[in-house]
């Protein structure tokens, strides 16, 4: 073991949560170091998920309108369109790169001592970390933070070999386009890689336990519509059926699927099998039990409302905790928490306004309730509903496929949840999680001037019709 030296604030982790919260901490003056086990920073999100996801979606659907008629149909003939799939993945590793990068760039800059190596609690107000030479670093410091983040669920008794059998990792670097794909799982992770594979060329087969597509918290009218546009598409659904197995053959992997209730037993061939059934908080090896910290029934770290721990000056934030399993959550909570650790004032966030986004296409989006959810409490509430068909921007881009859906209260006017499919419904729903924020009512967002022509003016129609 090498010296010791004292810290104001450790984290452990260097996700978007982490890495956020750590150059925060060290731009209000706190000594701070960051530790990471893997070879570069950034964490799930910059490295296997958020980021490289998004750049496959947006190169698949470049693709796809290529191959698809989308820019003959606007007088664009393109000939001989063919994949470059190592270019293609390249140009994703490129845009990873760059981004952990100016992670690390970051850290030097605001004076984040990074740490490589694996941390854990070895006592209040201390950190071990074990480096890649086997050497241990006990770092003593007033404050840990843990932003460990999450790992994949594993799906049991399926074996991920990340490369006929892969998780969300796998599929973001398949060798080649798969002639048949199945995913375990029609969620957020599903329903983006499906759609990139198959915009590829692969035929993608879904199977789904629930009876809708896209996880937890979407609104039933959107899920439905979303069904039908990845349908007309090419996607397939088996909903509310559920994997029973798999098994490596000579042709390929075959798949047992059966009724969510029973019956309807079928095997599915395919040569790829993604299993997508969610992510579990990874706290591996962290010497929680030493600091008397303790783990909920799913795995989660318990805290308080200031994300503290059992353990005085312990804290947690981001996947590792309860709440979405979102980049943008763990941020916000890594920036709130230091802040209230710096001030001592207590932390505020309002989970109701945390916006999700699905990055397929058309994207799906919301924030706040869903409307089964309102029904659900005995909320008085009214919707207002309009078609992108109806909007200038969209049909002057051909993109007039999806609908943007406010829910307010009957009484108030606030709103209370704005759920929309368009092909810009990442971008919209910001401006509806800021009004939402400020308490707004529908009547005070229809009235602020917009520009014209956008998109966005199919979401102020709705607010100005209630
Ligand atoms: P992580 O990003 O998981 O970071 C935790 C870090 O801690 C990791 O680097 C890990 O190596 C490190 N670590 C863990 N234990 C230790 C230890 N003991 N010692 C040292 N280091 C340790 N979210 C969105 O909001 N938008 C998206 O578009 C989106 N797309 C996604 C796509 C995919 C394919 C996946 C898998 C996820 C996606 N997510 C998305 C979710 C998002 O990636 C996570 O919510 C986010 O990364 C959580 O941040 P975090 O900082 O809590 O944890
Ligand atoms: P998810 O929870 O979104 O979806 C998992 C789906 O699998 C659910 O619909 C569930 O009903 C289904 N399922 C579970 N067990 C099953 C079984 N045995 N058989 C059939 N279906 C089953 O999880 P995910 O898609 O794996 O994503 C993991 C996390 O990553 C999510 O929390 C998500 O928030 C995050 N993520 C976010 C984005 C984004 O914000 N755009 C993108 C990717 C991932």
């Amino acid at each position: 073991s090498s010296g010791e030296q004292q810290y104001d604030l450790v984290v452990i982790g260097s996700g978007p949560g982490g890495y956020v919260a750590a150059i925060k901490a060290a731009q209000l003056g706190l000594k701070t170091a960051c530790v990471e086990k893997n070879a570069t920073y950034g964490g799930t999100c910059l490295n296997v998920g958020c980021i490289p996801s998004k750049a496959m979606l947006h190169n698949s659907h470049l693709y796809h309108m290529a191959t698809h008629g989308e820019l003959k149909k606007r007088g664009i003939e393109v000939e001989g369109v063919s994949l470059n799939l190592p270019v293609f993945l390249k140009q994703k590793e490129d845009a990873v790169k760059g981004l952990t990068g100016g992670v690390a760039y970051l850290f030097k800059s605001n004076k984040v001592t990074g740490i490589r190596g694996y941390g854990s609690v070895s006592g209040p107000g201390q950190v071990t970390v074990k480096k890649e030479d086997g050497s241990n670093e006990t770092l003593k410091t007033k404050n840990i933070l843990l932003a460990v983040g999450s790992e994949v669920t594993p799906f049991p008794g399926i074996e991920i070999d990340e490369e006929t059998v892969v998780s969300s990792t796998g599929a973001l670097s398949l060798k080649q386009v798969p002639k048949k794909m199945v995913l375990i799982g029609a969620g957020v992770i599903g329903l983006e890689l499906g759609s990139v594979w198959s915009r590829l060329g692969a035929d993608v087969t879904c199977v789904e336990f629930l009876p809708h597509i896209g996880g937890m918290g979407i609104d039933m009218e959107v899920s439905k519509a979303f069904q039908k546009v990845l349908t007309k598409q090419g996607l397939k659904f088996k909903l509310e059926t559920k994997v029973t197995g798999a098994e490596k053959t000579n042709g390929g992997i075959t798949v047992s699927v059966e009724g969510a209730k029973g019956g309807n037993s079928e095997s599915l061939n395919c040569d790829t099998l993604l299993v997508c059934i969610g992510r579990r908080p990874y706290t591996k090896d962290l010497g929680l039990e030493s600091v008397g910290i303790q783990l909920d029934k799913r795995g989660r770290i318990e805290v308080d409302k200031n994300f503290q721990t059992a353990c005085k000056g312990v804290y947690a934030i981001g996947d590792c905790i309860q709440g979405p399993m979102l980049a943008h959550k763990a941020e916000d909570e890594g920036i709130i928490c230091v802040e209230s650790i710096a001030s001592g004032h207590e932390p505020h966030i309002d989970y109701n306004c945390v916006p999700s986004v699905i990055y397929t296409f058309p994207e799906v989006s919301w924030v706040g309730k869903a409307e089964e959810q309102l029904k659900q409490e005995g909320i008085k509430y009214k919707v207002g509903r309009f078609p992108m068909a109806a909007n200038s921007r969209a049909k002057t881009i051909n993109e007039p496929e999806g609908f943007v859906k406010v829910l307010s209260d009957a009484k108030t006017d606030r709103i209370l949840g704005v759920h929309m499919i368009n092909s810009v419904a990442g971008e919209l729903i910001n401006e509806a999680a800021l009004a939402m924020e400020y308490g707004a009512s529908c009547e005070d967002v229809a009235r602020v001037c917009h520009a014209h022509p956008v998109c966005y003016q199919t979401f102020l129609i709705p607010f100005s019709s209630h």
